[in-house]
């Protein structure tokens, strides 16, 4: 809650050091440039092997999801989304905002992730799936090089029955581990935040999967599961604040866009330059897709992470270097937004000691833009996401409209260059929503643009 001194300074105090400080606790929208960018590679910390070990983890699985899940069957059990280019969203914009927008414009559909839907499905199943192998191991009743589609025998489902699996979420990363730890057999508790949506409570229920229901926010339901699973040694908990398994999951996605780039012939190089936007909650899955895509592209990559400015929580970490021992709400903030998927007040401060020299900035966007946007998107593309999968295109738009982006252009693209850069908006969720819950959020964006 506020209190009016944080680590020592008052407000005020914060406020004079870090100006961008005003502007966010009156929730207006910002672009923070980092200050402390510059791609170094860090030997201390996770490294390409860890992703490639994950990669070939996901491969030997890829039998068993094609078995059991068969949406996965057409990709051979691989969990992929498709990168799409999106022109006449791009010319919509344009016109909207009153901006040129120089580039190529595309979006990486992680909304139509087969099983759960949103990018979720990348390390919330690697780290339950990893959870699987381990125990299966152990026991020795599974070898490396056995076919894992074995897994799907009802010894098996009978053997991780014995065992359960706890995590914390605002709905999402609930669906993705409900989904698959029941699909193994595994018992399954969602601790799951206030602003997590009744459908995707009820969806979890009818899978069998136990959801237990806080009156309060993200972090406080992650505290509640961590507690359950420290007194039960047969019950593992995903830690979506700390976990290295599930940063893992999510840095594979940038294995995989290397080769969809090459088979679209879209080059990434120093003259055709790539840029990356994703919304980010705690930070986990745009920490692991950025972490991933700068071991494969380096200083040619330059990726922006955006928040609601109700629920501003890596900027804050990362700005004051506070990481997770500061929160919105300390700042008057009230951490409440329609984009239940990035409703997070307390930074991961692993995600953001991995990222604080690979991200280029950090933007907030208005709810009410998001709404605009989907309703653009549906109309120019037919593509439906949800709120919080929009929040990419606000920070694609100010990058060329802000002082500060306009900045971070000039600082770090030759003006020649512009119009060969590659522009992904990382489309993170939207598939699961139910038809009348779309609806309403295209409706909303209906009346904004009026
Ligand atoms: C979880 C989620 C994010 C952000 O991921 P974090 O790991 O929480 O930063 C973005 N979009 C959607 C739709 C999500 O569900």
């Amino acid at each position: 809650m506020k209190t009016d001194v944080i680590h020592g300074k008052s407000i005020d105090d914060w406020k004079n050091e870090f100006p961008l400080l005003s502007d966010m606790t009156e929730l207006k929208e910002v672009f923070w440039m980092n200050p402390k960018y510059k791609f170094t590679e860090d030997p201390s910390s996770l490294t390409m092997e860890d992703v490639r070990d994950a990669e070939a983890r996901l491969a030997r699985f890829a039998p068993y999801i094609a078995k059991v899940f068969q949406e996965t069957a057409k990709d051979n059990g691989f969990i992929e989304s498709q990168l799409v280019s999106i022109p006449k969203m791009q010319e919509r914009i344009e016109k909207f905002y009153l901006n040129e927008l120089p580039g190529q414009l595309l979006l990486k559909c992680d909304s139509h992730l087969p099983i759960s839907g949103s990018i979720k499905a990348r390390g919330g199943i690697y780290e339950v799936l990893k959870y699987a192998e381990e125990l299966a191991l152990k026991h020795q009743i599974l070898t490396l090089e056995d076919d894992y589609s074995r897994l799907a025998e009802p010894d098996f489902t009978e053997f991780f029955s014995g065992y359960s699996i706890a995590v914390g979420s605002t709905g999402n990363l609930g669906l993705s581990i409900g989904i698959m730890s029941a699909k193994l057999g595994f018992k399954v508790f969602v601790h799951m935040s206030a602003d997590a949506k009744q459908w995707k409570k009820d969806l979890l229920r009818e899978k069998g999967v136990t959801v237990v229901e806080h009156a309060s926010d993200f972090s406080e339901a992650v505290a509640q599961g961590r507690k359950q699973a420290s007194d039960d040694p047969n019950m593992y908990f995903v830690d979506d604040e700390s976990s290295k398994h599930l940063f893992l999951g999510y840095s594979v996605a940038a294995l995989r866009l290397k080769k969809q780039l090459e088979e679209q012939n879209r080059r990434v190089d120093e003259e055709h330059p790539l840029f990356v936007y994703l919304p980010c909650g705690v930070g986990g899955g745009p920490g692991g897709v950025t972490f991933g895509l700068k071991l494969v592209f380096g200083d040619n990559v330059h990726c922006f992470f955006v928040e609601p400015t109700h629920s501003p929580c890596m900027l804050l970490g990362l700005m004051t270097g506070l990481h997770d021992e500061v929160a919105v709400q300390d700042f008057g903030i009230d951490n409440k937004t329609e984009a239940d998927g990035l409703a997070v007040g307390r930074p991961s401060a692993f995600i953001g000691k991995v990222i604080e020299n690979k991200i280029s900035g950090i933007s907030t966007v208005e709810d009410e833009k998001l709404f605009t946007l989907l309703t653009i998107l549906a109309d120019t593309e037919e593509i439906f996401l949800e709120p919080s999968a929009l929040a990419g295109f606000s920070s694609y738009v100010e990058l060329f409209s802000s002082e500060a982006g306009k900045e971070y252009l000039r600082n770090h693209i030759l003006d020649t260059h512009l119009k060969n850069v590659t522009h992904i908006i990382w489309g993170t969720g939207g598939s699961m929503v139910p038809e009348r819950e779309m609806k309403q959020y295209y409706e909303r964006g209906k009346r904004t643009i009026g």
